[in-house]
């Protein structure tokens, strides 16, 4: 691919397309499951800006994927198409085989988590309240919460490592605590993917390592499909067998950490000394 070739802004570096070594669940034959999230040919723009350019991705169920990439290049606007926050200008949006566009809220919300890296709350809620918004999805309407719901609060709440905020006013917390607490409503959701934008930017690095190990263990021992936006390349290397890069609002690589993260892709992308990219 010449993304980054044929941007003049950036210099002559071009950064190899790395394809998964191992071959892609659900992209086999007629009677293979269709992947999860797929994503063809697909743009995006605000008002008339295109920021999304004919980006395809295929992600199988049980995948565990971070975006890397520098700042403004695309990765944000990237979960809200897969979310079906925002349309597609062009293209198409499949979650689970289905045209997100035709998937009501709640249904996106039984597929779908999406964890931001801030959120502010409009009045006071205790933490666990605010976990239990992820159950809203689950909820039978004026039935209220049932015994299930209050058990997967409980849980997310101790893999979330929170139970020491619980009772808490969630708007006193500090950043650190609230991307915690948000992780935890994203575990009680108990969807079948979860989408994470920079969910560790306010975290020291034991709760960053301890965020991570709770995305892989989500993954491995669930089944949850994980996407996340993470800066921290190396933490994305360590954790995550599969990377995709993205610059100028295009995926310039796609591949394990180790054939991705080369040092021309580092300079040319981030434009750093590689020396300084991959230091946790
Ligand atoms: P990243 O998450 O990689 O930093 P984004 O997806 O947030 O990048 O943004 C991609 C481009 O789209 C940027 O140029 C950004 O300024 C622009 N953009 C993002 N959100 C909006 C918005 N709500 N309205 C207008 N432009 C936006
Ligand atoms: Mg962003």
């Amino acid at each position: 691919m010449t993304a980054l070739a044929s941007r003049p802004d950036r210099g002559s570096g071009s950064v190899p397309v790395v394809t998964p070594s191992s071959p892609v669940r659900g992209q086999g034959g007629p009677d293979a499951t269709p992947p999860i999230i797929s994503l063809t040919g697909v743009s995006a723009a605000y008002r008339r800006r295109e920021v999304v350019h004919a980006v395809d991705v295929s992600i199988a169920a049980g995948e565990r994927v971070a975006i890397v990439g520098p700042n403004g290049a695309g990765k944000s606007t990237l979960l809200r198409l897969i979310a079906g926050t925002i349309p597609a200008r062009s293209g198409r949006v499949l979650l689970g085989g289905e045209p997100v566009e035709r998937l009501d809220r709640a249904a996106v919300a039984r597929r779908v988590a999406a964890v931001p890296s801030v959120a502010s709350l409009p009045f006071s809620m205790t933490v666990e309240e605010v976990v239990a918004l992820g159950r809203l999805p689950h909820e039978a309407t004026f039935r209220g919460p049932r015994e299930a719901d209050r058990v997967a609060v409980a849980a997310a709440i101790d893999r979330a490592g929170i139970g020491h905020l619980v009772g808490r006013d969630a708007r006193e917390l500090s950043l650190g605590e609230r991307q915690l607490v948000l992780l935890a409503v994203a575990v009680a959701q108990s969807t079948p993917v979860l989408l994470l934008d920079e969910p560790t930017v306010h975290l020291d690095l034991r709760h960053r390592v301890e965020a991570m190990k709770l995305l892989v263990d989500l993954n491995e021992r669930d089944g949850t499909t994980v996407v996340a936006v993470l800066h921290d390349l190396a933490l994305a290397a360590h954790f995550f067998p599969r990377l995709l890069i993205v610059d100028g609002g295009r995926v310039v690589a796609d591949g394990p950490p180790a054939s991705v993260l080369t040092d021309e892709a580092i300079r040319a992308v981030f434009g750093v000394d590689p020396v300084h990219a991959l230091r946790a």
